[in-house]
């Protein structure tokens, strides 16, 4: 997708917005973050506060490069070494264990600590000005739909901000997929890179948290992803066409006849479009005043896992 190039001038305001403790929204090649200068304790709790964002779910910290990587974690293990060279930069977060300099507050008060490097240009410029890693959940308030265009975040949290860099439309627009490292390597997250790549490279990984190990893993919420117009995973064919008039539909490939509003993710069938579609085609039928957005499923495999994902807690009431 086509990224708008942002000016040196608009990347220095908000690099020097950050050092002094600001709040800046920025895109990345999953979805826009809100990002702060991780080691600022006072704005990493603004994050929180803007997002109205629960104090156990923890943020992700994103580098720009290996000497970052190093202010933030106490040891890179070999498992994530590989993870690394295979994936980064990009859509892959690593929890590894935090170094002092990392507040409890960024991690919930985990002995851990969640990284990527991200590899939108917007992004890594943005880090390398700042000259710190920066903490960055998405812009968007805690629960939402997540952010793939600049106006979905200022639409909903433009007053909040103290800027907001427009990328244009993100690449992925899944959030990254999440793998914490020790003891056992264990998929947190379905994200934008499927977890049968992560397993190409270090083999099986855990898929399902062992229960009681909660804190290991929060943030993984039933309710969140959610539009406010309510959402029903249903297959089309299921639905008459005296229950379409008042509602929206969000289809896979084919777009469906008899609703108020309707659009398709990806007429070719390709779930990297869909993914890439998949938050703002929900953005714009939240806005259509339906009764209710019904979606049809997608396929279970690579990024069909991270879709279904987001759909069944954006879903669950
Ligand atoms: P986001 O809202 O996209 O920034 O994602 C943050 C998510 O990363 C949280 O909701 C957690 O599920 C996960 N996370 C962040 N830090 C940790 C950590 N230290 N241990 C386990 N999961 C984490
Ligand atoms: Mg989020």
């Amino acid at each position: 997708m086509a990224c708008l190039p942002v000016s040196d001038e608009q990347l220095e305001r908000a690099a020097a917005l950050l050092r002094t403790g600001g709040i800046v929204a920025f895109p990345t090649e999953t979805v826009y973050g809100l990002g702060a200068v991780a080691f600022d304790g006072l704005a990493v709790a603004r994050i929180f506060e803007i997002k109205a964002r629960p104090r156990f779910d923890p943020l992700i910290v994103h580098v720009a490069d290996r000497q970052q990587l190093a202010q933030c974690v106490i040891d890179v293990p070999p498992v994530a070494e590989r993870l690394i060279a295979a994936f980064w930069p990009g859509p892959l977060t690593l929890v590894l264990r935090k170094c002092e300099a990392i507040g409890s507050l960024l991690t919930g008060g985990l002995a851990t600590v969640a990284v990527r490097m991200p590899s939108h240009p917007v992004a890594r410029a943005l880090l390398e000005r700042t000259g710190s890693p920066i903490a960055a959940p998405s812009a968007n308030p805690f629960g939402g739909l997540s952010p793939t265009r600049a106006e979905h975040v200022a639409a909903a949290l433009g007053d909040r901000v103290d800027m907001i860099l427009d990328g244009g439309p993100t690449e992925y627009g899944l959030e990254s997929s999440i793998i914490l490292i020790e003891p056992t390597p264990t998929l947190l997250r379905h994200g934008a890179i499927p977890v049968e790549q992560i397993e190409a490279v270090i083999g099986p990984v855990q898929r399902d948290i062992p229960p009681g190990s909660a804190t290991l893993a929060p943030g993984r919420l039933p309710h969140h992803y959610a539009p406010h117009t309510p959402l029903r995973l249903i297959a089309p064919e299921r639905v008459p066409m005296q229950e379409r008039t008042e509602a929206a539909s969000l289809a896979f490939r084919r777009v469906q006849s008899g609703y108020r509003a309707a659009l398709a993710l990806s007429p070719s069938g390709d779930l990297r479009i869909a993914a890439a579609h998949l938050f703002d085609a929900l953005h714009r039928l939240d806005a259509a005043g339906a009764t209710r957005i019904d979606v049809e499923p997608v396929p279970e495999s690579g990024l069909g896992s991270a879709i279904m994902d987001r759909l069944t807690r954006g879903s669950a009431r």
